[in-house]
């Protein structure tokens, strides 16, 4: 790979950097390689989508599309991704031209959760007790030890969507004919005391760093609240996530940002306690408190890694309460389409930031954005973040 310097000319044109995927995380991206200085090219079909209205260019066509992934070759020197569902063909197809990254083969494995569990058990990582399904017969040889249990798709599930919850063998086949019997992993229900996430940064020689561990509260299979003090988190424990981490992004050849979420059991004392859930292959909402309470945010690390610029240790200077604001928060507001959740009230806190994506329509569940809480201490950052609670109407924590 070779250096794309920020402000540079490539061929003539001003260094741009292009994206696979136009949602928020998409447009993170952008205001991180801008602020840069580089140019940004966006593939996304939507014409409203959140990184298409901020980018330099905005290529509207479908993922596959071969006009729309030759003009994001003709424009970008570089090209990553922002949401784990770009059909891997295109990244193949991208990566025979320009500099992609991460690659297509790392991105095929956190597609599939088979792939990605049998990923975690070659690098040495505890996962959850499972079993794939695919057929009859492997759904008929499930062992009882696995229930109660998530059957979980293998494919295009996220923020608890693709996933049901089953006590029984009856309740299993149920629920895999229910999923339309599309391939499946049936995961044993644990009993979490935390979940807990890490962000690390490769480069293209294979050097790593790393963000502190990020303690995730979720609620409906969707990311709630991430706080990140020292403390929150077991020391020894955060120590091992971090080598886990590491350890996975190493046997991918991992080149960009990457999330390794975790599942820190009840009971017991010490490391056995920790169990590897997913991999996200880009940026993490719980790595979004990055914006604001690091000297560099995971998208500053996904520009640098993208461009093959030098990795820096980041370095978290406040503790931090992340808020997603999700739909729900404007639809409890009624049906006036112009009221809007209390902002002025919100920012008036110490130490608020607020990130709304530009979305226009507020569904439940759906990511409109979200608050970053810093302070002088955990403690008075906690305060702020149960004041803005109160405001905005989210269950206190
Ligand atoms: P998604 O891709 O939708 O994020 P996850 O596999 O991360 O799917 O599951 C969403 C949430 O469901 C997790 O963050 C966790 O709270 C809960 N969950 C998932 N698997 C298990 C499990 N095996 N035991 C207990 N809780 C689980
Ligand atoms: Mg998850």
């Amino acid at each position: 790979m070779s250096v794309v310097l920020p402000g540079s000319l490539v061929n003539g044109q001003p260094a741009t950097l292009g994206v696979m995927g136009g949602g928020q995380l998409g447009r993170m991206f952008v205001h991180a390689a801008q602020a840069m200085g580089y140019y940004t090219a966006v593939l996304d079909p939507d014409p409203a989508s959140p990184a298409g209205r901020v980018s330099h260019h905005h290529i509207q066509t479908d993922y596959l599309d071969e006009q729309g992934l030759a003009q994001l070759m003709q424009r970008c020197a570089a090209i990553t991704t922002e949401f784990e569902n770009v059909p891997a063909p295109a990244l193949f197809t991208l990566g025979a031209h320009r500099f992609v990254a991460p690659g297509s083969d790392a991105v095929a494995i956190a597609q599939d959760r088979a792939a990605e569990k049998a990923h975690f058990v070659k690098c040495g990582v505890p996962v959850a007790p499972h079993a794939v399904i695919e057929t009859e017969a492997q759904l008929a040889a499930v062992g009882d030890e696995l229930l109660p249990g998530i059957l979980k798709t293998s494919r295009l599930g996220y923020d608890g969507k693709g996933q049901v919850r089953v006590k029984t063998r009856a309740e299993l086949a149920a629920a895999w004919a229910e999923l339309k019997q599309v391939p499946c992993v049936l995961e044993k229900m644990l009993p979490l005391q935390d979940e807990c996430s890490v962000i690390v940064a490769r480069g293209g020689t294979g050097e790593m760093v790393h963000f502190p561990v990020q303690r995730n509260l979720h609620r409906g299979g969707i990311l709630a609240v991430t706080e990140v003090n020292p403390g929150v988190i077991d020391p020894a424990l955060a120590q091992q996530a971090i080598e886990a981490t590491k350890a996975i992004a190493e046997g991918l050849q991992y080149v960009g940002v990457l999330c390794v979420e975790f599942f820190v059991l009840q009971g017991g004392q010490g490391g056995g306690r920790l169990v590897v859930n997913e991999i996200a292959p880009r940026p993490h909402n719980s790595g979004h408190y990055t914006l604001d309470a690091c000297d560099q945010s995971q998208f500053d690390l996904q520009v640098r890694t993208l461009a093959g610029l030098p990795l820096t240790p980041p370095r978290q200077h406040s503790p931090a309460i992340m808020l997603n604001l999700l739909g729900d928060l404007w639809q409890e507001l009624g049906s006036d389409p112009n009221s809007c959740p209390p902002w002025d009230k919100v920012l008036a806190l110490p130490g608020t930031h607020l990130h709304l994506y530009g979305k226009l329509s507020a569904r439940k569940g759906r990511k409109m954005g979200h608050l970053n809480i810093t302070g002088a201490t955990p403690e008075a950052v906690r305060a702020t973040a149960l004041q803005a609670c109160a405001l905005l109407g989210i269950e206190p924590f």
